[in-house]
Formats: C-alpha cells, sequence, structure tokens
C-alpha cells in the first residue's frame, strides 16, 4: 500500500494541506504502507524554493516522516513529455491552436445559452502540429467511481473538457502530471482534499487512455470556519507553523487535526500511537468540518499538562532561543518546566512564565507595585528571616512566612501579594515558596530588597 502527499509549492504549509498530510501519512503507517511526498511544482510562474522549504520545515516539525521523496515534478519533464508524446502518436490527444479570444467568446455564447461553458473541440481532427495539447476526452459513455469517502460518483463524459495536458511551451499541467506519477510512483491510494473531486473523472479517463489500474480515491471534506466559511486568513493563522511560534506542541495540532473530519467513538484526545493504530478511512465523514481554535488551545494545555518535562524541554528550545532565555545559569529546567506546565496553555506562555528564573529585571510593574508595595514592614522582616535561612526549601520558605504573618499578626495576602510581586516583577507567579525555592536564595533577596528600595524611594517622595 502506498500513499502521497502532494503540495504545490506556492505557499506555506497549511492547516488543510497538513490534515491531508496527516490522514495519507496515518493510513500508510497504519498498514506498514509507504508514504511518499512530491512536490508538485510544475507551475514555475507560482512555485518558489521558500515555499517548498516552508512545506519541508512544516512536515519535520510535524515529524510527518514520509519513506520516499520528496520527488519533484520539474525533475521529470521528460517522462511526462514522452506520456504526451505517446498520446499524441495514439491520437488520444491533439494540438489546438484556438486563440485566447476564440476560447474567450466560445465561453461567453455558451454561456449566454445557458450551456456549460467548454471547449467545442474545433481542432480535434485538425492533426496540428503546435500549440497547446488536449487530451481526447471520450464524447459518451459516464466515468463512475466509488470515493472511499463520497461513496458512488458518476459524471457524464458530455460534462468534461478536452483538458489541456501541456501548454504551449510544452510544460504539462497538473492533470497529467498527477496521473503520471501516481501511476509510476505505485501510488494506490489518493488522499486529497475534495476540491480535487472534479478532476478526478478527468484524471480516470486518462488512466483508461494509458492503460493503467486506477488507485482508489479519498476526497477529503473541506475544513470550515466557525462562521461556516471556508477555513481562510480570516479566522486566524492558517499555516502550520504559525501554531509552533503561537506555542502549540506538534502532537497537539496533529490531534486536533485528525479530528477535522476523522472520528472513532467521541474521543477527543490521541496519542500519535493511537492515532496509527486507529486510523481507518472508513470513518471519514463526508460533512465539512469546523475548525474550533478554543478547542485547540484547550488540547494543547491538555498535552502541556501531561507531557514529560522531557519532551517539553525539547519544544521548548525553540521559543528559549527565541525569547533569548539563557537557562545555562539558574535552577533546573526541568523543575521550572513540571512547575510551569500546570499553568501554561502554550508554550509561549511557558516561556514567558520562565523568565523570572533565569533573568533579573529591574523595575516592577508601575500599577501593581504602587497598589502593593505600600507596606515595608512585613517585606523587611521576611528578609530578614529569609537572609538568615540555612535550607533554601519550599516547605521552610512557607515557615517563614507563616511567622511573619502571625508576628505581625496580618493575614497571609499581606505579604504573599508583594511578596509575589517581588519574586516576578509582574505579579505572575505559582505557589511562592516553590518559586522562590526555584528562584534561589540569593536572586529571591535581592529583589526583596529592590522591592524595600522601591518603598524608601516612593516613602521619600
Ligand atoms: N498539488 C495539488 C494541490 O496542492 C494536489 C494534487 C493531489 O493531491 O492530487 O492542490
Amino acid at each position: 500500500m502506498k500513499s502521497r502527499f502532494a503540495p504545490s509549492p506556492t505557499g506555506y504549509l497549511h492547516i488543510g494541506g497538513a490534515r491531508t498530510a496527516l490522514f495519507a501519512w496515518a493510513w500508510a503507517k497504519k498498514q506498514q504502507g509507504s508514504f511518499v511526498l512530491r512536490i508538485e511544482d510544475t507551475d514555475t510562474q507560482r512555485s518558489t524554493q521558500a515555499s517548498v522549504e516552508a512545506i519541508l520545515e512544516g512536515m519535520s516539525w510535524l515529524a510527518l516522516d514520509y519513506d520516499e521523496g520528496p520527488f519533484y515534478q520539474t525533475d521529470r519533464f521528460e517522462r511526462y513529455q514522452e506520456i504526451i508524446q505517446q498520446l499524441l502518436n495514439e491520437d488520444k490527444a491533439y494540438y489546438c491552436e484556438c486563440s485566447k479570444e476564440r476560447l474567450q467568446s466560445l465561453r461567453e455564447k455558451l454561456t449566454e445559452q445557458g450551456e456549460k461553458a467548454k471547449y467545442d473541440g474545433r481542432c480535434r481532427d485538425k492533426k496540428l502540429r503546435s500549440g497547446v495539447v488536449r487530451f481526447n476526452n471520450p464524447l459518451d459513455g459516464f466515468v463512475h467511481f466509488n470515493d472511499v469517502v463520497k461513496g458512488a460518483i458518476s459524471i457524464g463524459n458530455q460534462e468534461l473538457d478536452d483538458l489541456i495536458i501541456a501548454r504551449s511551451d510544452g510544460t504539462p499541467t497538473y492533470n497529467l502530471t498527477v496521473v503520471v506519477d501516481d501511476h509510476d510512483m505505485g501510488i494506490d491510494t489518493v488522499i486529497r482534499g475534495d476540491d480535487h473531486i472534479n478532476n478526478t473523472p478527468r484524471q480516470i479517463n486518462l488512466y483508461e487512455a494509458l492503460g493503467w489500474a486506477l488507485p482508489e480515491f479519498a476526497h477529503l471534506p473541506m475544513i470550515l470556519g466557525t462562521d461556516g466559511a471556508r477555513l481562510s486568513k480570516r479566522h486566524g493563522a492558517v499555516s502550520v507553523m504559525a501554531y509552533r511560534d503561537e506555542g502549540f506542541l506538534p502532537d497537539a495540532l496533529l490531534n486536533y487535526l485528525v479530528r477535522l473530519g476523522w472520528s472513532h467513538g467521541d474521543q477527543e484526545v490521541f496519542s500519535i500511537d493511537e492515532i496509527v493504530a486507529l486510523f481507518e478511512l472508513k470513518n471519514i465523514n463526508k460533512a465539512p468540518a469546523s475548525f474550533n481554535p478554543e478547542k485547540l488551545l484547550w488540547l494543547n494545555q491538555a498535552y502541556i499538562k501531561s507531557a514529560s518535562a522531557e519532551y517539553l524541554i525539547e519544544q521548548l528550545d525553540w521559543h528559549l532561543k527565541r525569547q533569548l532565555i539563557d537557562t545555562s545559569t539558574g535552577p533546573s529546567l526541568e523543575a521550572v518546566v513540571k512547575h510551569l506546565q500546570t499553568r501554561s496553555k502554550t508554550l509561549v506562555e511557558m516561556a514567558d512564565g520562565m523568565k523570572m528564573f533565569y533573568q533579573d529585571f529591574a523595575t516592577f510593574d508601575a500599577a501593581l507595585a504602587q497598589k502593593q508595595f505600600k507596606d515595608s514592614q512585613p517585606i523587611e522582616l521576611l528578609f530578614n528571616k529569609l537572609s538568615a535561612l540555612d535550607e533554601w526549601l519550599a516547605d521552610n520558605i512557607k515557615e517563614q512566612i507563616k511567622q511573619v504573618c502571625s508576628e505581625l499578626d496580618i493575614g497571609f495576602g499581606k505579604i504573599g501579594q508583594p511578596f509575589r510581586l517581588a519574586l516576578s516583577g509582574n505579579g505572575n507567579a505559582g505557589n511562592i515558596d516553590i518559586v522562590a525555592e526555584l528562584v534561589g536564595q540569593k536572586r529571591t533577596l535581592a529583589r526583596l530588597k529592590m522591592a524595600l528600595d522601591y518603598m524608601a524611594q516612593s516613602g521619600d517622595e
């Protein structure tokens, strides 16, 4: 069994493409088959190297590994040429020299008459030697096929044009290259978006003209935004790498993507191994799927919560570099990650939360400082107690906080809030005793001192 993902490099890898890639990948893995990556770059006007790289980067970030490829269609022009020539020799294709103007007025005329605007075959029997090459589509009969997702489909040949298989400069077009490649590469299961379903009968006619066995087709339902319109930039990030940038875990995104058009009972959370084990083409839904960013965020949070520290550290690396957070001196990265993983929805949030453990800051959040740094007495007392602490452990730190409360007869909030602000600079911190342990004695004392200086200064004003 062999499946493939065949993106055109005309932009980044987007959510829809990644979903197609995932389904084709999962199906190949499930059957211990082979998964091929093919870059469909014959449209030299629109294809770019940057886009090829973006697609490869996206596949690699998602860890959708391919067994064969990447193959590039631009490396295969000779082969397409050979097939085009073969079809011409066998009178299964012909040159057409109809001008743009003629085709335009033909279209207008047919549309006016309420007919389907298709080429009228004027050059079919002219035996021309140049121009575009058109496929001699059968004039009557039907194309029948059984789509794994959509079921039985029949299209009358009269609906179909004599498709252009080579442009006038000789370059082959999509419908030809895809058939030649899927055949040559031994693809037996074509999984792709249902925006291609109208191409399938044309491709089937080509397979038949070439005497080649048909693959199985599975056309995936569209992905819609929450407003019911086709998913687009209007709905937020559609590029896969933008999700990396926003702090999503690749496994969470894959888990989310697999549920776009596929289900296994009402299970929502799947490990990658489970996706592979449970994936079935027959469980792909016919109905369009709806992209829900909130659910993706929920899933990401759930993944972060249950992930191993090791996996999170690996995934955080890119974010730490991007935010210039140097973790080589300071508390153990593993301990910090474990502390933060219960309170971070994204890796960006997590990296932000890490700053207080590895970076010093020069100022406090102004509004919070004004509110919380009013009474220096509890902070001063805490500073003295913590300076004398021998064993810098959360439990001992907590004990000192309690003692401050009882000695001064104040509630926990009166010391807890300013201490949290002193430690974090922005008030954003979890359990302060644990945070203080991780921040370390030296840094904690320096920050308390900074808070005291702040109060001394504002008292002077
Ligand atoms: N290259 C086509 C696209 O990116 C996909 C072709 C296919 O899967 O058959 O839309």
